[in-house]
C-alpha cells in the first residue's frame, strides 16, 4: 500500500527558530519516514499581510527571496531529508494558483469571515484595511494541502479549525461536482512542546515578538541570549532560595538537561544554585545538541548549490503531482481541456 501523504507549509516572515525546531521541524523529520511528506515555503502566504519592521508583508518585501533560501536551508539543517521528503516553495508551483482561484468560486463567504484565525491576524498584526488575500488565507492554505491530496496536517490543537476548514472545502468540492477527487484531510495532532521566549516563561517565543534564538545564532550568540533570559525576580542574590517554575531557563532545562531537572530544581529552591552558573550549564548543553544542526548550516551555506537542487527537485516532484490534481479537477469542472496547448 502507498504511504499516505502529509502537507504543511510556513510563512518565511523571519528567521527559524527553537520554537519553530522543537514545535514542529522534531516532528516532521520523525514524519518523513513514515509518510510521504510535502513541505513547502508559503511565500504567497507571507504576502496577506502587510508586514513592516523586521517582518516580510507585502508593504515590505524586504529580503524575501533570501529569507526563503535561509528557512530552506533551515529546514534541512535541522534534519529534513530531500532523498525522503520533498521542499520546495510555494510559489514554484503555480498550479496552486490556479486551484485556488477555483475554490474561491465555491468558498462560502461566511466560513472566511467567522474563521477566529483571520480576526486574530487583524488583531495581532494591528491590520487597519485587511486585504482579500488575508481573509483568503484558508482558501489558499486548502488548494495547498488539496493539490497534492494531502491526507494528514501536522499540527497543534489550537490549528485543528484549520485544516477542519480544508476538509470541509475539499469535501464541498467532491459533493458538488459528483467525484471524490479529494481525500478526507485529517489534522494529525502531535504533542510538541510549547516553547517560552527568552523574556518569559508566558510568552512564546516567536518570529514576531524577536525573544528568540534562531537556528542561524552561533553557540556564542546563543549563550549570549542565554545570558539575557528572564529568571526568578525575587532571586536577586546567588544564594537566595529560587522559583523554577516561573523560570525560563529551569523551562530550557526541562528540554535539553532533563537528566539533571531534578537536581536543578532542589538546588535552586534550596539556594544552592546561582542563576549564572545555571545559564551556563545550559548553554553547553543546548550548544552540544545544536552542534550537528549548525554543521549541516555551515555546509549548505558554503555551497549555495545544495539548497537550489533541493529546492529545484522538491518543485519538480510536487508540480507533477500538482498538474495531475489539477486535470482532473478541469474536468470534473468541466472546463475545456488544455492539453493541446501543452508544450
Ligand atoms: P509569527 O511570529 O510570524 O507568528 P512564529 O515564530 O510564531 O511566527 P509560525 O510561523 O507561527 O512561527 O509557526 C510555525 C510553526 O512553528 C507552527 O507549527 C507553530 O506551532 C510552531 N511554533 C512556533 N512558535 C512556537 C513555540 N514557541 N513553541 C512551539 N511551537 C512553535
Ligand atoms: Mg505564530
Amino acid at each position: 500500500m502507498s504511504k499516505k501523504r502529509v502537507t504543511s507549509g510556513m510563512r518565511p516572515t523571519g528567521s527559524m527558530h527553537l520554537g519553530n525546531l522543537l514545535g514542529a521541524l522534531d516532528n516532521w523529520v520523525r514524519l518523513q519516514d513514515e509518510y510521504e511528506c510535502f513541505f513547502f515555503i508559503v511565500d504567497w502566504h507571507a504576502l496577506t499581510t502587510p508586514g513592516g519592521g523586521d517582518a516580510v508583508g507585502y508593504e515590505n518585501l524586504g529580503d524575501l527571496r533570501n529569507r526563503v533560501r535561509e528557512i530552506a536551508i533551515d529546514w534541512v539543517s535541522a534534519g529534513l531529508d530531500p532523498d525522503k521528503c520533498s521542499i520546495f516553495i510555494q510559489s514554484h508551483v503555480p498550479e496552486v494558483a490556479e486551484l485556488h482561484l477555483l475554490f474561491s468560486m465555491i468558498t462560502p463567504l461566511g466560513w472566511l469571515e467567522r474563521n477566529p484565525a483571520y480576526k486574530d491576524m487583524v488583531q495581532s498584526y494591528k491590520i487597519e484595511s485587511p486585504s482579500y488575500g488575508l481573509l483568503g488565507y484558508p482558501t489558499l492554505q486548502a488548494a495547498d494541502i488539496l493539490i497534492y491530496k494531502g491526507d494528514f496536517v501536522p499540527v497543534g490543537k489550537d490549528q485543528v479549525a484549520h485544516v477542519n476548514m480544508t476538509r470541509d472545502l475539499g469535501q464541498r468540492f467532491n459533493s458538488l461536482y459528483g467525484k471524490k477527487v479529494f481525500p478526507i484531510t485529517e489534522a494529525l495532532l502531535t504533542e510538541v512542546p510549547r516553547v517560552p521566549g527568552l523574556d518569559g516563561i508566558e510568552n512564546k517565543m516567536s518570529k514576531s515578538s524577536g525573544n528568540y534564538i534562531a537556528l542561524s545564532d552561533s553557540a556564542e550568540d546563543t549563550t549570549k541570549k542565554i545570558r539575557t533570559m528572564f529568571t526568578d525576580p525575587v532571586k536577586i542574590r546567588k544564594d537566595d532560595p529560587g522559583h523554577p517554575d516561573g523560570c525560563v531557563v529551569y523551562a530550557f532545562h526541562d528540554i535539553y538537561n532533563v537528566g539533571e531537572l531534578e537536581t536543578i530544581r532542589k538546588e535552586c529552591e534550596s539556594g544552592a544554585r546561582g542563576c549564572v552558573s545555571c545559564k551556563m550549564e545550559l548553554a553547553e548543553k543546548m550548544n552540544n545538541k545544536l552542534e550537528p544542526v549548525r554543521a549541516r548550516r555551515e555546509e549548505l551555506v558554503a555551497n549555495p548549490g545544495m539548497i537550489s537542487e533541493i529546492l529545484r527537485a522538491g518543485a519538480v516532484k510536487a508540480e507533477g503531482i500538482a498538474r495531475e490534481t489539477l486535470k482532473e479537477v478541469r474536468e470534473v469542472m468541466n472546463l475545456p481541456a488544455r492539453e493541446s496547448l501543452d508544450v
